[in-house]
């Protein structure tokens, strides 16, 4: 794949001295992860898929690798971006989004609004791969439109100790079955009979619950794509939760989803940037291998020009992405660059899948080859951590 004007490929290298904040360290960094992700992911990866999750013990050698507990914030976020980016590329976006999920998105909330004590509970367990994490945010009725929530936390006693008692259901949970440790949003206050949809996500809290308590049921739930992201439904029948595990101020969920999804989407995306990186490398390298009428497929100028815009794409997209998480370093990410990232690198991951699906021909298009699980994985990355439509709207809203 060519992105430089003289018609010879920029090394990784090069492209990432373009960036000013990147430095030959983030380089090396770059280096070791790959090599990392070489050995401890890449000869397991089909099995994963197949067994349709990470098992135990490879999560604590993703641990021991250094692959679960590169930072969230400050410099550290830029060399997570690199991680991001890198386990974007390796084909699997099941396996990508399971790690994302659990030492990003899920623990994103435990940094942001745990205690010290919570913290140190869960946070080095995590790091280690000893206890994964998942985030049970979602429910059939409540989507793109939390107000639907109907998980509820009831005070299990009247004074400030009291714990509480979890009743709901949850759906589309990733590491869901693998999970110690789930992140789960629940209303804490019953809205007023007379509140209608308005009464939104006030009165709801984050709650962190052992995913083993007694009342939690969780069932597979396989999807078509994202195979080895172990998708689970809950479902949460009188569990007993303490008043420990309240994440942050009680009823105070809305403030607290609204920062973590500026984090998640941003982590989606760089993700998500690595999985065209890797579909734009197999696609020029079989329109260049692969001879029709002849000639290689790239000698098309249909097929050349089609290339050229999502190579195009793609760099506006990558450094779109370097630009985002160099703000989030400097605590400044904003919804609307969030939102335009996970639109744009997730909406170009499914066109290029489309268009690699479509330059293989059959053979991109048989059952259990890599260019068919790029595409039928792509389409996930469009509706996970908020829809195409709901970015568009954020995106409107904040502009
Ligand atoms: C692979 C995968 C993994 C997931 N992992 C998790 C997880 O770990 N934890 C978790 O809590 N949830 C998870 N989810 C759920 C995910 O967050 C929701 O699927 C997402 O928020 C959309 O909600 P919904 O599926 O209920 O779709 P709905 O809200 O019913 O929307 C359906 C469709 O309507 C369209 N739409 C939505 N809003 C608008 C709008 N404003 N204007 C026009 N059209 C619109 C979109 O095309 C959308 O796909 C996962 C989902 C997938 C597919």
């Amino acid at each position: 794949m060519s992105t430089s004007l003289t018609g010879r490929r920029p090394t990784d290298r090069e492209l990432a001295l373009e960036f000013p904040f990147f430095g030959s360290d983030h380089d090396a960094f770059r280096a070791r992860i790959r090599a990392r992700i070489v050995e401890s992911v890449l000869p397991r990866a089909e099995a994963w898929e197949e067994q349709h999750g990470i098992p135990a013990d490879a999560w604590k050698e993703l641990g021991a690798a250094g692959l679960l507990d590169v930072g969230h914030t400050g410099e550290d976020f830029l060399r997570s971006a690199v991680l991001l980016e890198e386990l974007g590329s390796t084909g699997y976006a099941g396996i990508r989004a399971s790690i994302g999920v659990h030492a990003y998105m899920a623990l994103s909330y435990v940094l942001l609004f745990g205690t010290p004590e919570q913290q140190a509970a869960h946070v080095p367990a995590a790091h280690r791969g000893e206890r994964i994490t998942a985030l049970a945010i979602s429910e059939t009725g409540a989507g793109s439109d939390l107000r639907g929530l109907r998980t509820y936390a009831a005070p299990s006693g009247s004074d400030a100790a009291a714990g509480f008692v979890l009743d709901g259901h949850k759906s589309y949970v990733a590491n869901g079955m693998g999970a110690g440790l789930l992140v789960v949003l629940a209303r804490t206050r019953r809205p007023a009979p007379d509140a209608g949809a308005e009464h939104g996500l006030t009165g709801a809290s984050m709650l962190l619950v052992d995913a083993d308590s007694p009342g939690i049921t969780r069932r597979p739930q396989p999807m078509l794509g994202w195979r080895a992201a172990d998708i689970t439904e809950i479902t949460f029948d009188g569990v007993e939760v303490p008043a420990d595990a309240l994440l942050g101020r009680r009823d105070r969920a809305l403030m607290q989803v609204m920062r973590a999804l500026d984090f998640e989407r941003l982590v989606a995306g760089l993700l998500a940037v690595g999985g065209v990186r890797h579909t734009l490398r197999l696609l020029d390298e079989h329109v260049r291998a692969r001879r029709v009428k002849g000639v290689p497929l790239a000698s098309h100028q249909s097929v050349r020009h089609r290339l050229g815009e999502l190579y195009g794409e793609f760099d506006m997209v990558r450094r779109y992405a370097f630009h985002a998480a160099w703000l989030h370093s400097k605590g400044r990410l904003d919804t609307c660059t969030a939102s335009v990232l996970k639109l744009r690198s997730t909406e170009l991951a499914l066109a290029a899948a489309q268009v690699c699906a479509q330059y293989h021909g059959a053979q991109g298009y048989l059952e259990g080859s890599a260019v068919a699980r790029l595409h039928r994985d792509a389409t996930a990355g469009t509706i996970a951590a908020g829809a195409s439509e709901l970015m568009r709207d954020m995106i409107f809203e904040a502009s």
